[in-house]
């Protein structure tokens, strides 16, 4: 008969009370988080908020959807990150 193994994953934090900020880089222009308005975190991937208005921006352009509306948008998304 086999014994049933049992896999502790404790181990994962190591050391209670102390934060370290977490510095993740941009998959797309490699920036650090500290870099950059806003890091959205994917699976083994991030995207900057700037890289993510790039390619909102680059859909738009492809799709032919820009329109006055849609340069309004974008202008005041650029807006918003560049704060
Ligand atoms: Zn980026």
């Amino acid at each position: 008969m086999k014994e049933k193994k049992v896999v502790s994953f404790e181990k994962k934090h190591s050391k209670t009370g102390e934060k370290q900020p977490e510095v993740e880089y941009c998959s797309f222009c490699k920036r650090p988080n500290t870099q950059v308005p806003k890091m959205v975190k994917g699976p083994g991937v991030n995207i900057c908020s700037e890289c993510t208005l790039i390619a909102v921006q680059y859909l738009i352009l492809q799709d032919g959807l820009m329109s006055a509306e849609a340069q309004k948008i974008l202008d005041l998304l650029w807006g918003v990150s560049r704060k």
